[in-house]
Formats: structure tokens, C-alpha cells, sequence
């Protein structure tokens, strides 16, 4: 405590006292009647202002190059935030060059959030894949939510079938958000990258396995021990999948085969239960009321979307053509978003059948 301040009355200070400019470096009076605590901050703050004035002179070496530190990553942070520029791909770190055919428009690597999240709208590799993944999620987000609220007399069982429809679209949310929560925040680090894409890989399993429940349920709705069976059966091989994906050599340049092969055979493991469905129902009632036609135009679109990106195809043709628009990564995206509502259209056919078919099974035979 000053002199100064010793001097100050301890009540009646306060009242009507006019602001007056600090002059001659001492302590305004109405200051005076603040109480100890208040005083001691104040101190400190002009304490630690006046330090700051000094700059790198008052502080130690060691001080000094922390300052200095934090003052280059706020420069840095800034950087990337607004200022950063597409580079070339033979500049990328090891963990961001994932397809030899995109030569220019990389983002480079940029550890915030905020700066990779701020990147979706501009242009560069990956602005095709996020948004044609954003949009599809926003897609399916309004068409689930729509969908559910359909008035309920127009299900046979109301309450079973939209949680078995709910099933499709929490798998088609759940992938298509991973994945262009992966393609945004890929280029933040090496970490963030493996982490989000062990995400993107389980993503692709939900959403085979929930394409699998309305189908299978519809399918064999008078059939409930092989639709069970099946169910749990491609339960596992889709466990197995998200298993497998967790390793980190799965998300490597290398076994860019090998992860399209995973999916692909998931997604093939219902040839199983289709030629079952086939031989019990025959071809006719199969390709009409089980809506074979469909899921056929589904596989065939999955699976030319997953051969487009094991082949990197068109890129591997014209290298340096498609680094922004129509490489194989993005008409995946998009073939992907076209399969999953083709099966959602072939699945809610399905139910109308079930729907003017009604609950019984006798005259249905095994559908
Ligand atoms: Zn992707």
C-alpha cells in the first residue's frame, strides 16, 4: 500500500466527485475510495500494461522467445484462416497425398478448425466432395424427417416400419455427415485426418447395413427366421468392416483396392438373400414386387462409383484435368448419393406393396 493511499479517509469519498485526468502520475482521488481488492487488480493490470509497454526489454531471453512464439502462431493462425493459397500436390506432406493424378489446388496442411471449416467455401480438391456429400446429408436429413411424419395409416404396422425406415436413413445421415466431415477437416493434421477417416470408412458400413433392414424386413415379411438371420449375418460382416477400417494401413494410398474390395463385398453379400428371395418367389414376382429392378440400378451404381475410385478414373487419364471438378473421388460421392435414394425408392415401394397387400401372409405367400 502507498503513502498515498494511507492517506485516503475511509468513508464519504465517493460522493459527487468529479472524473478528473490523471496528472503528475498520481492516483485519480475517486479511485481512493475503491475497496483493497479492487485496488490490488488495478495494479496489476496497469502493472502488466506497463510491462507490455516495455516490450521484449523487460523480459528474460527465455520470455522473450515465448512471446515471440505465441506472436508467430497468431501470424500463422491468421494465415491460414483467410490468406492460405492452393498448392501443388508434389509439395504436400506425405499424409495429404492420397491421389498422384490431382496435380494443383491442394489445400495445404492448416491446423484449425475454424480455417478448414472456412475452406468449404472455397475452391480446391476436396470442395466437390464436401459439398456433394453436405448437400446429399441435408437431402436425406429432410426427406427422413418428412418421411416420418407420414400420417400413420398408411403403414401397415405404423410404428415398426418407420423405425426399420428410420434405420436406411440413420445410416445414409450418419455416412454422408462423416464423410464431409472428413473431406473438411482432412487437411488439419495428420491425427484429425486418421481419426475422421476411420469415421468415413464406418460410415460406408452404416449405411449398407441400414440399407439392408427395410429390405430384408420387407423382403421376407412373412418370413421372419431368414430375415433374421441375414440381418445378423450382414450385422457382422458390417462390424467386421468398421474392425478392419479402424487399422490405420487401411486409409493408406496402397490399399485404396483393398478398401473398395471391403465395401464392395459387404454390399454384394446380399446376392444371398436375393437369390433366395428369387427362387422362393420366382423371377416374375421377384422383379415386380420385389423391386429387383431397383436395387439392381442400385449395386450397379455403388459399385461403378467404388471401381471409379479404386481406378481413379478419369484423372488417371487426363492427370491435372480434373483437379477441382470431376475426379473419381467426387462421382463417387455422387453415385453414392444416387444409390442410397434409389434404394430408398425401391424400399418405400416395397411398403406401399406391404401396405395395400396388408398385414396378412397366406395369399402372399413368402413376401
Ligand atoms: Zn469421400
Amino acid at each position: 500500500m502507498s503513502p498515498r493511499e494511507q492517506e485516503v479517509p475511509p468513508t464519504g469519498c465517493c460522493e459527487a466527485e468529479p472524473e478528473s485526468p490523471k496528472q503528475n502520475g498520481e492516483i485519480p482521488e475517486h479511485r481512493r475510495c475503491e475497496n483493497e481488492e479492487e485496488r490490488q487488480q488495478q495494479e496489476a493490470e496497469e502493472e502488466e500494461e506497463k510491462s507490455s509497454d516495455e516490450g521484449f526489454m523487460g523480459m528474460t531471453p527465455l520470455l522473450q522467445a515465448h512471446h515471440a512464439m505465441e506472436r508467430m502462431e497468431e501470424f500463422v493462425h491468421k494465415m491460414w484462416e483467410g490468406r492460405w493459397r492452393v498448392i501443388p500436390h508434389d509439395v504436400l506432406p506425405d499424409w495429404l497425398k492420397d491421389n498422384d493424378y490431382l496435380l494443383h489446388g491442394h489445400r495445404p496442411p492448416m491446423p484449425s478448425f475454424r480455417a478448414c471449416f472456412k475452406s468449404i467455401f472455397r475452391i480446391h480438391t476436396e470442395t466437390g466432395n464436401i459439398w456433394t456429400h453436405l448437400l446429399g446429408c441435408l437431402f436425406f436429413l429432410c426427406l427422413g424427417i418428412v418421411y416420418m411424419f407420414r400420417p400413420n395409416m398408411s403403414f401397415v404396422a405404423p410404428f415398426q416400419e418407420k423405425i426399420v425406415i428410420g434405420m436406411f436413413f440413420l445410416g445414409a445421415i450418419l455416412c454422408l455427415s462423416f464423410s464431409w466431415l472428413f473431406h473438411t477437416v482432412y487437411c488439419h493434421s495428420e491425427g484429425v485426418s486418421r481419426v475422421f477417416s476411420k469415421l468415413d470408412y464406418s460410415g460406408i458400413a452404416f449405411l449398407i447395413m441400414g440399407s439392408f433392414v427395410p429390405w430384408l424386413y420387407y423382403s421376407f415379411y412373412c418370413s421372419p427366421q431368414p430375415c433374421f438371420i441375414y440381418l445378423i449375418v450382414v450385422c457382422i460382416l458390417g462390424v467386421s468392416a468398421i474392425t478392419v477400417s479402424q487399422c490405420d494401413f487401411f486409409a493408406t494410398p496402397q490399399y485404396r483396392g483393398v478398401r473398395a474390395g471391403v465395401f464392395v463385398g459387404l454390399g454384394l453379400s446380399g446376392v444371398v438373400p436375393t437369390l433366395h428371395f428369387v427362387i422362393s418367389e420366382g423371377f416374375l414376382r421377384a422383379t415386380t414386387m420385389g423391386q429387383m429392378g431397383w436395387l439392381f440400378l442400385m449395386a450397379t451404381l455403388y459399385i461403378t462409383g467404388a471401381c471409379l475410385y479404386a481406378a481413379r478414373i478419369p484423372e488417371r487419364f487426363f492427370p491435372g484435368k480434373c483437379d477441382i471438378w470431376f475426379h473419381s473421388h467426387q462421382l463417387f460421392h455422387i453415385l453414392v448419393v444416387a444409390g442410397a435414394f434409389v434404394h430408398f425408392h425401391g424400399v418405400s415401394n416395397l411398403q406401399e406393396f406391404r401396405y395395400t397387400a396388408g398385414a396378412g401372409c397366406a395369399e402372399e405367400g413368402a413376401l
